[in-house]
């Protein structure tokens, strides 16, 4: 069965503006990677816009009227946090993003395709739900993970998180919610500064700290030693995937030394995972990954791996 990806022109305009890590070359690193002769066989499509109904299911109303009225003119921007910038094109291309995982899942849960990504920025896994923040407007995965739930009849959804950065917005989204299970790679300390392994929600989340310079092989341990079993005891219905790239060795961001290899190595196991949990349904979304080339190329290894599992 195909893969589905899901992406929008809007995303590339959303413009923190000039030296942001997360620019709108990012995207198009990711799509360059993406157009190679061996994608042919992905299905493509637009990602839809979000409704307020959908990202009410996460965030308070007026967090997301708040966040749609700021439209800057467009040589302007507007800086929600001292790094969280909003221009013209970011309400759109917010709303394409979390678009883009409802979509992931309504096409995955009907099982119209095993296996969804989508390439899409800004990324949402440090948004909490009254809070912006990180480079983050939404929650996608939280949003994709609730829609789940409305929609589709699903009891329970793992998020699995191997960006380098703790995904602190998913966790809050989550902390008393044990219908959702929260499990996190990510170097400590480093921003946000959460993820500590004592957190551990009402039992639904798993934290797996790595210290700067752990190896592909820590970071492998991480999962198949730990976050893995866990997910497989937690017995889902949806696997969705923060495909965050920054954990890579030439990332400028942060000090990990995992390399494209390594990301492949995980997807398919999570893949097969999902495949002994759940159907095989996984939604995948692009996180975060600042180094252009290593970005691309690790995308690259996360959906040749998606298509091969
Ligand atoms: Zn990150």
């Amino acid at each position: 069965m195909s893969v589905l990806l899901l992406t929008h022109r809007a995303c590339l305009h959303h413009d923190p503006g000039p030296h942001h890590p997360e620019c709108p070359d990012r995207l198009r690193s990711v799509l360059k990677a993406l157009d190679a002769g061996e994608f042919v066989d992905l299905i493509r499509d637009q990602a839809p816009l979000a409704t307020v109904e959908q990202l009410t299911r996460v965030h308070p109303e007026n967090y997301v009227s708040a966040i749609l009225a700021i439209r800057p003119e467009p040589d302007e921007t507007v800086a929600l946090d001292g790094d969280t910038v909003m221009s013209w094109g970011s309400a759109e291309a917010a709303l394409r993003a979390a678009g883009a995982s409802i979509a992931a899942v309504d096409a995955v849960m009907k099982g119209e395709f095993r296996r969804a990504f989508c390439a899409t920025r800004p990324p949402g896994h440090h948004c909490e739900p009254a809070r912006p923040m990180g480079f983050c407007l939404f929650a996608n995965a939280a949003i994709a993970a609730r829609h789940a739930q409305a929609v589709h009849g699903a009891r329970r959804v793992a998020i699995v998180d191997f960006d380098v950065h703790h995904g602190n917005g998913t966790q809050a989204c989550f902390e008393a919610d044990g219908s959702i299970f929260y499990g996190s790679s990510h170097q400590w300390p480093l921003y946000p500064g959460t993820g500590d392994a004592a957190e551990h929600g009402v039992g639904n989340i798993l934290n797996v700290p790595l210290p700067p310079g752990a190896d592909g092989e820590a970071f492998r341990a991480a999962w198949v030693d730990h976050i893995i079993p866990a997910v497989e005891a937690f017995a889902p219905d949806l696997l969705v995937i923060s495909a965050g790239f920054d954990a890579h060795a030439a990332d400028p961001l942060a000090q990990l030394r995992v390399r494209e290899v390594d990301f492949a190595y995980l997807t398919e196991a999570l893949c097969a995972l999902a495949d002994r949990c759940c159907e095989g349904r996984v939604v995948s979304m692009l996180e975060g990954g600042y180094d252009l080339e290593a970005l691309g190329r690790s995308t690259a290894a996360h959906v040749r791996a998606l298509m091969r599992a």
